[in-house]
């Protein structure tokens, strides 16, 4: 396992806003989590407002017995907790892996990228955190996977964090053919001098190439990517829709960046309108972005995947419950922001 040996420098705190809300507890009773490892003592919020408790109650519904620990995970202020990145690097990489017939992944237990093979080459969506774990550990990662990097098309920023494009400059420099997206605002943010005394992240700034717009479909092959924007996270964060295939059968993966964070109602309309208009009627049925604790407990379903490759994939919910989870997140998101709105002034 020479990818263990691995020594990764350069931590980037670019995510980790959703951290605070995590708590970890091992009483949580089993039936209401996602079988796995990361445990979190999660509960239904108490909201003050009529709207927002009605909203709350709806998600409740929604979730039945089901989808209680993903509805109230989606239902924390801030979206979606996430293990804190508390552990040293080195110690969390994971052997890449194989995930759908045609989507793998390569990275740490934290952070990631996601690979979607098409019939015309392959698209990177995010890049690890700086060019070193680009070389090291993405690189070799998609040769191990019998993936040539060379045939990487495009490269997706699901937004303008360190975390997720600090690897892009490698791609762009040593494979000039791989074009790179992300949102206009995001190209901007990153631009921008960094305000002094703010600690810096020192990983080198991809070149500003394609700009991705909200209700953007990219083709590639016999792939269609669909965009949907919505700031919050940051000012340009994106949500795509990406078919891929399981044991044959196309199943919808949306990928929420920023994970499902919707400060005010701006964001919220946003939100509303990606999911109502993009996202829901193509039917999805997984959800899960580049840091596999986040939303779904993906690290033990990656190591499910990766013990059982035959077996059914732990990540695919099913078009039904994958309705129901874009309604919580719609009920839940609003309600939020209700209740901040109305506890705000008075
Ligand atoms: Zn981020």
């Amino acid at each position: 396992m020479p990818m263990k040996s691995v020594v990764v420098g350069l931590m980037i705190a670019g995510c980790v806003a959703a951290a605070g809300s995590l708590r970890v507890d091992a009483q949580t009773p089993a039936a209401q989590r996602t079988p796995g490892s990361v445990e979190r003592n999660l509960t239904w919020p108490e909201m003050k407002t009529k709207e927002a408790q009605t909203l709350v109650a709806k998600a409740r519904e929604l979730a039945k017995n089901d989808l209680v620990w993903e509805a109230q995970d989606a239902c924390l202020e801030d979206g979606p907790a996430r293990e804190p990145d508390g552990r040293p690097r080195m110690d969390t990489l994971m052997e890449p892996l194989k995930v759908f017939d045609n989507l793998y992944y390569v990275g740490f237990e934290q952070i990631g990228t996601w690979t979607l093979r098409t019939s015309e080459g392959l698209i990177l969506f995010d890049t690890l955190n700086n060019p070193m774990e680009a070389e090291t550990v993405l690189e070799p990662g998609l040769r191990k996977l019998g993936l040539n990097p060379a045939d990487i098309k495009y490269i997706i920023l699901s937004h303008g964090h360190g975390d997720h494009y600090g690897g892009a400059t490698y791609f762009q420099q040593k494979y000039p053919n791989a074009r790179v997206m992300m949102t206009a605002a995001d190209w901007e943010m990153i631009a921008r001098p960094r305000a002094p005394g703010r600690g810096g992240n020192a990983v080198p700034l991809p070149k500003r190439d394609m700009d991705i717009t909200d209700g953007q479909k990219l083709t590639l092959g016999d792939t269609t990517i669909s965009f949907g924007i919505y700031p919050g996270h940051t000012p340009g964060t994106i949500m795509n829709g990406v078919p891929v295939m399981d044991k044959g059968t196309r199943r919808m993966w949306v990928i929420p960046g920023g994970a499902l964070q919707v400060p005010n109602r701006a964001s919220l309309q946003a939100f509303e309108h990606i999911i109502n208009d993009y996202f829901k009627p193509l039917q999805p049925e997984m959800f899960f972005n580049s840091h596999p604790q986040t939303m779904n407990d993906g690290v033990a379903q990656l190591n499910q995947i990766r013990k059982n490759p035959n077996g059914p994939n732990p990540l695919v919910y099913g078009k039904e419950r994958g309705a129901r989870i874009m309604d919580i997140w719609l009920a839940c998101r609003r309600a939020w922001v209700v209740e901040k709105e109305a506890t705000a002034t008075n």
